[in-house]
C-alpha cells in the first residue's frame, strides 16, 4: 500500500539525483586531467573539513567509513597531504602551498578517534582535530544532534590525548560551540581562552596554536573576534564556507571546504574546487 503510493513521485526524483551525481563525478574525473586542474595544483592549496565518520548515520555531517577511505586515497593521489602546522609555516615563510592539502575534523566526535584515525594512520596521513572542549568527556547533546537517539558520542580526554600522542594536531573550537559572530568581546575572549587553557592542561602543557571557529560561515566571526584569537596565541583561524588557499591567504582567515555525505564520489570535489577558483576570478 505505502510503496505503491510512494513510488510514482519518489522514484524519478531519486533517479534524477543519481544521474546528476554520476554526471558530476564523470565531469570531475575528466577535469582532473585538464590544464585547469593542473593550474589549480600549481597555484592553490586546499583545507578540507570533516565532522563525523561512521556507517550509522546518513546526513550532511557524516561521511561513511568507506567513503572516507576513498577520499583519503584521492587526496593522497592528487595532492601533497601536509599538516596544518606545515601549511601555516609555509604561508608565514612566503613559500609555496601549491598542490598541498590539509585534512581537518570539527567538533570532537568519538568516531574521529574510533574510525577516522585508524584509516589516516594506515595511509600515513596527517590531520588536525578541532574539539569543542566543553563537550569532551561528557554527554552534552548538541542542538543539531537532538534528533538522534542515542546521540553521537564525543571523545574522552584520554582519546584526545591518544590522537595527540599519535602525532595528530589537536586544536580549539571554543568551549560551548558558540557562534562567535553574536557574542560580546568579553564572551568571545572567554570561549577562546578557556578552550585554549583546557586543551593546554589536558594535553600536558603543550601550547595549543590551532583554532577553527564554530559554524564557519562569514557571519560567524567578527574582526574583533579574529584579533582576540590572535591575541590568545593562536596561529590561525579557520572558516568553513568553501574556497581554497593561495600564497596570499591570511592564516587568520583560512578557507576550508566541507566534505559531506552528498558527495557520492571524491571526483565531485574537483568540480567544486575549480568552480570556487572561477568565482574568485570573477570577484
Ligand atoms: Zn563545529
Amino acid at each position: 500500500m505505502t510503496w505503491a503510493l510512494s513510488l510514482p513521485g519518489s522514484r524519478p526524483l531519486k533517479l534524477y539525483g543519481l544521474v546528476k551525481a554520476w554526471l558530476r563525478s564523470y565531469y570531475g574525473r575528466y577535469l582532473l586531467k585538464s590544464p585547469e586542474f593542473e593550474r589549480f595544483t600549481k597555484s592553490r592549496g586546499v583545507i578540507v573539513a570533516f565532522h563525523r565518520v561512521n556507517d550509522d548515520l546518513s546526513d550532511s555531517l557524516t561521511c561513511s567509513e568507506s567513503k572516507f577511505r576513498m577520499f583519503c586515497a584521492f587526496f593522497k593521489r592528487h595532492f601533497d597531504v601536509i599538516s596544518l602546522h606545515e601549511m601555516i609555516q609555509l604561508l608565514n615563510d612566503k613559500q609555496s602551498i601549491a598542490g598541498k592539502l590539509v585534512i581537518t575534523f570539527d567538533d570532537g566526535y568519538r568516531d574521529n578517534y574510533l574510525n577516522a584515525a585508524p584509516i589516516l594512520k594506515e595511509l600515513g596521513l596527517p590531520a588536525s582535530f578541532f574539539v569543542t572542549t566543553g563537550f569532551i568527556g561528557n554527554e552534552t547533546i548538541a542542538w543539531w544532534d537532538e534528533k538522534y537517539l542515542p546521540s553521537p558520542a564525543w571523545m574522552s580526554w584520554e582519546e584526545v590525548r591518544k590522537l595527540a600522542n599519535d602525532g595528530f594536531d589537536v586544536g580549539a573550537h571554543t568551549v560551548t560551540h558558540a557562534d562567535l559572530g553574536t557574542l560580546s568581546e568579553p564572551e568571545i575572549r572567554r570561549e577562546v581562552e578557556n578552550s585554549r587553557d583546557a586543551l593546554t592542561s589536558e594535553l600536558g602543557g603543550e601550547p595549543v596554536s590551532l583554532f577553527a571557529y564554530p559554524y564557519g560561515g562569514k557571519e560567524n566571526i567578527t574582526e574583533s573576534g579574529r584579533r582576540i584569537i590572535q591575541d590568545a596565541g593562536f596561529q590561525c583561524c579557520l572558516s568553513c564556507f568553501g574556497g581554497t588557499v593561495t600564497a596570499a591567504s591570511d592564516p587568520y582567515s583560512l578557507n576550508r571546504v566541507a566534505i559531506s555525505e552528498w558527495y557520492t564520489h571524491p571526483y565531485q570535489l574537483t568540480v567544486d574546487l575549480l568552480k570556487s577558483v572561477r568565482r574568485d576570478h570573477h570577484n
